[in-house]
């Protein structure tokens, strides 16, 4: 049960990190797939329901297992239709739910051109008609793509995805992203000339990195590519001197608490309330998010509710990160250009 809260009054939220491939609701989804007739691997609704959703907490055992969950998603996504529809969808529906006002969706065309065969051009500008047509329908909503790179790519293939993201800036696109499996002969500092590029030709700059694994990434992140905001960062917590950098440099961590929860990353409540006292007492920016809030069965609400439930945050907490995540949004930013 949820206690009394200032989520009551319905506030205006913000989402900063949601994933398309996780944010769409399963019975859209199945609808996509029909109508594109891709063979899924079952015929019943809930077990497909199961195959793209974290339903229980023992689902996945990491990262690399919750990833795999995506392959289903962005195949199903993988045509100018389906990524038109999808976006379209999650607008509406975030607005809806959870009154979320600002909203930043993420994904990497690149897994969704069926490698090659679909043409990269008609999918972006798909997913950007999807959000006009959405944002026509709610006028009371912002919301940016961000396109991701991903850490199994080679660089030359990074490099397109962030000449895409220049070429629609003006169109909805609002920053770029680094994602992926994770992939231990990855370097973040090899892309350090491209993160420059898009930031000079004005995207923001959020990184996935200090979810789990090695907290040298994180630090090669803040050192090289010195993004905006970072996906996760919340090994941080474990390191004084990154935390101060991260405060520093003014980069605000988008944290998903039940994801962390989902996939391990976070061994359970007690560790997410070390991580977040720990953040805060060195005042460390940073936003509550769902990752993908189909896929993990989760809203900004919930999300928000969780911490209070557990005490880990107060209604000022949440005021306060709602307020953050709206003032870090790419979308606030580039108003102000
Ligand atoms: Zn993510």
């Amino acid at each position: 049960m949820s206690v009394a809260s200032i989520l009551d009054e319905r506030p205006e939220l913000t989402e900063l990190h949601a994933h398309v491939g996780g944010a769409v609701d399963p019975a859209i989804m199945w609808s996509i797939a029909h109508q594109q007739g891709i063979r899924l691997p079952t015929k019943d609704y809930w077990q497909f329901v199961e195959l793209i959703t974290v339903t229980h907490p023992d689902k996945v055992n990491n990262l690399a297992e919750y990833d795999l969950i995506f392959r289903w998603t962005e195949l199903i996504q993988s045509s100018p239709l389906a990524i038109e529809r999808s976006v379209y969808e999650i607008i509406g529906g975030a607005y809806r739910k959870c009154n979320i006002t600002t909203l930043e969706l993420r994904f990497n065309p690149m897994k969704r051109n069926r490698e090659g065969e679909q043409d990269l051009d008609h999918i972006i500008t798909a997913a950007i008609r999807g959000q006009d047509r959405a944002l026509l329908e709610y006028p009371q909503i912002r919301s940016g793509l961000i396109l991701m790179m991903d850490r199994t790519f080679p660089l030359e293939l990074n490099a397109i995805i962030v000449e895409k993201a220049l070429r629609y800036r003006s169109r909805g696109v609002i920053g770029i992203d680094i994602a992926g499996p994770p992939n231990p002969d990855f370097s973040y500092r090899e892309h350090q000339h491209l993160v420059e590029r898009a930031r000079e030709g004005g995207l923001g700059v959020t990184i996935h990195t200090g979810e789990e694994g090695r907290i040298e990434d994180m630090w090669e992140v803040v050192e090289y590519l010195r993004p905006d905001r970072i996906g996760h960062g919340i090994l941080s917590a474990y390191d004084e001197r990154l935390m101060a950098t991260v405060r520093a440099q003014g980069i605000v961590l988008e944290i998903c608490p039940i994801s962390n929860l989902r996939t391990h990353a976070v061994r359970d409540i007690e560790e997410l309330r070390t991580i977040i006292h720990t953040l805060r007492a060195h005042d460390v920016k940073f936003t509550i998010n769902t990752d993908g809030p189909q896929m993990l069965q989760t809203s900004v609400v919930k999300e928000y509710q969780l911490l209070l439930e557990h005490g880990i945050f107060s209604d000022d907490d949440v005021r306060a990160a709602i307020a953050t995540a709206y003032e870090a949004s790419f979308l606030t930013r580039l108003c102000h250009i």
